[in-house]
């Protein structure tokens, strides 16, 4: 691979360029972007091993290592915009999450998205997926951070006990407001602030039921207004989420596993952007 540092007295104006689409992350084990260390900040210390990030891999990097060199920019000047995000171990399935990628100097400001796209995908196969690749203005950064959705869920969820899910069948297709305190895992850093949000069950699936029908495993679909708290909705987050799954069911749960199936669009028909040229 060529080096993508600019010469010295290059020839070509380097570029700021934007471009957006969506992305499906197929594993457990990608944060969205650069996941830095916390203790060292990026400067390499002993619990990153030196490395300055705990993850090897994000969505942006993986973007980034091919797009860099794509567009003949230097390989750390990107930025990664997403519509919202979800947690490392959570799949983003479906049509995937809008995000805007940024790259500050371009030198090769015309290259292929779609040829940048079908790099991605091969290389990233199993992994990452990227969907309909459009240039796009910097105005689009902004926009699509604020977009809200609400999303359909996919959960594996285990109660600590075999239990009968009935109660969970009494509320299959109603929308019922949860109060929810800022998590524990994330009260260092946010504020603690009581939000509510809705949640609606739309289908279980009881996993290896024993001969009384009960089990400690279940799938769920749940659909939920954007910012809920997914995980939290299930265990109840020792009260801090009010009602949950767990609460329901008057028995610990937790969610194993979780999916976002798809996002969901609400009100406003979705508007159409892609024919901007890549911005200075
Ligand atoms: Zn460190």
């Amino acid at each position: 691979m060529s080096s993508p540092e600019p010469e010295k007295g290059a020839p070509r104006a380097a570029t700021r360029i934007f471009f957006e689409g969506r992305y499906r992350k197929l594993v457990r084990d990608l944060p969205q972007t650069i996941f830095h260390c916390p203790e060292c900040r990026g400067r390499g210390c002993a619990r990153c091993e030196g490395f300055g990030k705990l993850t090897k891999d994000s969505v942006q990097e993986l973007i980034a290592r091919l797009a860099m060199p794509h567009f003949r920019a230097p390989r750390h000047g990107h930025k990664f915009h997403g519509a919202g995000r979800e947690d490392v171990d959570v799949r983003m399935l479906g049509r995937g999450r809008p995000f805007v990628f940024e790259i500050e100097k371009a030198r090769e400001p015309e290259a292929s998205l779609e040829e940048l796209a079908r790099l991605v995908n091969e290389r990233c196969a199993g992994r990452l997926e990227l969907l309909d690749l459009r240039w796009c203005q910097r105005a689009r950064v902004a926009e699509v951070k604020e977009e809200q959705h609400a999303k359909d869920y996919g959960l594996l969820v285990r109660a600590d006990h075999p239990i009968d899910v009935a109660p969970l069948r009494e509320r299959l297709l109603q929308r019922v407001v949860l109060k929810q305190r800022t998590p524990e895992r994330v009260a260092h850093r946010r504020a603690d602030l009581e939000r509510e949000r809705w949640i609606e069950l739309r289908a279980i699936e009881v996993l290896e039921p024993d001969a009384s029908g009960r089990s400690s495993r279940f799938s769920l679909a749940i659909r939920s207004e954007h910012g809920t708290y997914i995980k939290e909705a299930v265990s109840g987050d020792a009260g801090r989420t009010q009602p949950s799954v767990s609460a329901w069911l008057e028995a610990p749960c937790v969610c194993e596993e979780l999916d976002v199936l798809d996002l969901v669009e609400v009100g406003s028909p979705r508007k159409e952007f892609g024919a901007g040229l890549p911005s200075a």
